[in-house]
């Protein structure tokens, strides 16, 4: 399974599921502070910040560190262990779905490649057959439907 399929979960859940009192603050942007695991801590020197997923320890572990790094030096995991535990992986589903709404967004979803899978369709099922699946494909697409539009072609083999 590539890194893609992978979805990495949120530093502060995480965190928190290990155990850390994170309190929530607010500066000029949201961060979250606790004693530090790692050093003899009075004053809370541990700082998380939700927006770029990273921790840093002013007194203990400068610079700014990701939730791998987090596991690898607490449990003492390896690199695979430690992403593995961070991350959730996608159902086939999910992945199509973030592939699609990416195209979305990115304003690709590309009018002549779909016809070019229609005309594959014709060779592959025969006029009629794949006028039946074209005007399935045409009312889902009206409904902006696209990801079962999206699996319709794929069940079909284009
Ligand atoms: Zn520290």
């Amino acid at each position: 399974m590539s890194i893609d399929s992978f979805e990495k979960r949120d530093i502060i859940e995480m965190l928190t599921e290990d155990g850390l009192d994170l309190r929530q603050n607010y500066g000029d942007r949201e961060y979250y502070t606790c004693l530090c695991p790692f050093h003899d801590d009075r004053n809370p020197s541990f700082v998380v910040y939700p927006d770029i997923q990273r921790w840093t320890c002013w007194s203990c572990k400068p610079g700014w560190h990701d939730i791998i790094d987090y596991f690898r030096v607490k449990h003492g995991w390896d690199f695979v262990t430690a992403r593995d535990f961070a991350s959730t992986p996608l159902t086939d589903d999910e992945m199509l779905e973030r592939h699609l709404k990416t195209q979305q967004l990115e304003g690709t979803i590309d009018m002549l490649h779909l016809t070019n899978r229609m005309h594959n369709l014709v060779e592959l099922l025969g006029v009629y057959e794949a006028r039946v699946v074209f005007q399935r494909i045409d009312q889902l697409l009206s409904q902006d439907r696209w990801i079962e539009a999206e699996r319709l072609l794929r069940e079909n083999g284009v």
